[in-house]
């Protein structure tokens, strides 16, 4: 069996950190690319893109919103009208039945409406950790930072974490994020592991902060095998 590492936590007001995300906030543009146009819609697309690619998600929600985006119309298609328009993304059919199950605690707990709370969002059908997260911060403007695979392959690969999971990388980077840009931290990350740092072949040559990447300076071109 692998040993598990500990997480690293390193020091709270590291400048190298600080200076990453300087130049992160100077190139990357925080939000999602993910489309909606209010939070229902944002906490039902953020729930579809679980192990799913934006893409597919906005084909869908792009044929879905304009007929239903609010609870009581999605509850309204019911898990076999709601199918049809989410069926090529991964996992359609429980996360049908998860949205209509959502959809229905909305309307019984809150009002039709999204809670601010991460209590209250947890509790709802297929909704994680990392998936409130993501709610918090980008509807509720709260600092915090939902860990995905991209978030947590850059946060280690930088060396802001040396960490076996995305719940240790969270608390690291909750940790070791300047004030200034814990709110959008999240933002800065994901984009830039989907765009630049890749997982197969992360563009170190071009890379806004190869200068301050252990993995960058090594040598710019290389291609970082898959873990
Ligand atoms: S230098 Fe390479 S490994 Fe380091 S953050 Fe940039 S793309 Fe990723």
């Amino acid at each position: 069996m692998a040993r598990r590492r500990p997480p690293h936590w390193g020091p709270a007001d590291d400048p190298t950190v600080a200076a990453v995300y300087d130049l992160l906030a100077t190139t990357i543009s925080p939000k999602s690319d993910l489309e909606f146009s209010s939070t229902f819609e944002l906490l039902v697309a953020v729930v579809l893109s679980a192990q799913a690619t934006d893409k597919s998600v906005n084909e869908a929600t792009a044929r879905l919103y304009p007929v239903a985006n609010t609870p009581t119309a999605i509850l309204a298609l019911g898990e076999s009208g709601l199918i049809p328009y989410i069926q090529r993304i991964g996992l359609f059919r429980i996360k049908a039945k998860n949205v209509i199950a959502l959809c229905g605690l909305l309307l019984e707990r809150h009002g039709g409406q999204v809670p601010d709370t991460r209590e209250a969002l947890e509790a709802l059908p297929g909704v994680g950790r990392k998936t409130a997260n993501v709610v918090l911060n980008i509807a509720f403007g709260q600092p915090t930072i939902a860990v995905d695979t991209h978030v947590h392959r850059v946060a280690n690969r930088l060396g802001f974490a040396i960490s076996n999971s995305p719940d240790q990388t969270e608390a690291v980077l909750l940790a070791r994020t300047p004030a200034r840009h814990l709110v959008h931290a999240h933002h800065y990350l994901i984009l830039h592991g989907r765009y630049t740092c890749t997982a197969r072949a992360p563009r170190c040559g071009t890379c806004a902060v190869a200068g301050h990447c252990a993995l960058g300076r090594v040598d710019p071109n290389r291609v970082i095998p898959v873990s």
